[in-house]
């Protein structure tokens, strides 16, 4: 059968070193850092883990942000990026690593504004948080490369001020927990993404500023907010 229109390009995230890793889903992991989950108003503790999605194009590699429009108070959420090349349902926590393909900064940005408003009724998300190019990302790394990081400093600056500083040790449901638990609810595939939360320090930015993310033993990036 011929597609009625054209098929929407596939979107992806350039790979150091060369290629595209293409992108099916993209899940994200809420508070799952102690100390941003606290200065959230939600608890430290080891509650279950709560997910919400962004969508596959709103990943941007190209390194500026555009502020959305209908929001004023946007946040920046910097984020370890986990990408599967195998997926299943009930993946075990001692089998998910061998489901990672590679690592990458990202920001999940956030418009805190209509995020906090849709909390306060009861409504979903989507809205705060699957905008267009709303996760700037970084290259994609190998885990042939770099191994599976599990520690190590997560960092976001604004205009060269530090805003966010913590460690990927602090993470409260880790790496393959996130992935045997998501597999629990949903089919993982191949091109399946996942944002693995993010440490204190979240704030807003304005248009004109730089954010710069890194994580250790994984990358850097820089992103302008236009
Ligand atoms: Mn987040």
């Amino acid at each position: 059968m011929r597609y009625v229109i054209d098929p929407p390009p596939t979107p992806a995230i350039p790979v150091r070193g060369g290629g595209l890793f293409p992108v099916r889903r993209v899940y994200c992991i809420g508070r799952n850092y102690a100390a941003h989950a606290v200065e959230m108003g939600g608890d430290p503790n080891r509650e279950p883990p709560f997910f919400f999605q962004k969508n596959p194009d709103d990943l941007d590699p190209s390194g500026q942000f555009p502020y959305p429009r209908r929001s004023n108070n946007v946040h920046h959420e910097v984020e370890l990026l986990v990408a599967l090349a195998r997926g299943g349902e009930d993946v075990p926590v001692e089998g998910a690593l061998a489901c990672v393909w590679g690592y990458a900064v990202a920001i999940d940005m956030t418009r805190r504004d209509l995020q906090d408003e849709a909390k306060k009724l009861q409504r979903p998300w989507e809205i705060a948080k699957a905008f267009a190019r709303s996760a700037p990302v970084g290259e994609l790394v190998p885990a042939a490369a770099i191994g599976h990081p599990s520690r190590g400093a997560i960092t976001l600056a604004v205009d060269g001020a530090l805003r966010q500083s913590g460690d990927l040790a602090q993470m409260i449901w880790k790496v393959p927990e996130i992935v045997a638990t998501l597999s629990r609810y949903f089919t993982l595939a191949p091109g399946d993404v996942v944002l693995t939360g993010t440490p204190a320090g979240v704030g807003p930015v304005q248009r004109g500023q730089v954010m710069e993310a890194a994580i250790e033993g994984v990358g850097a990036i820089r992103v302008a907010v236009v």
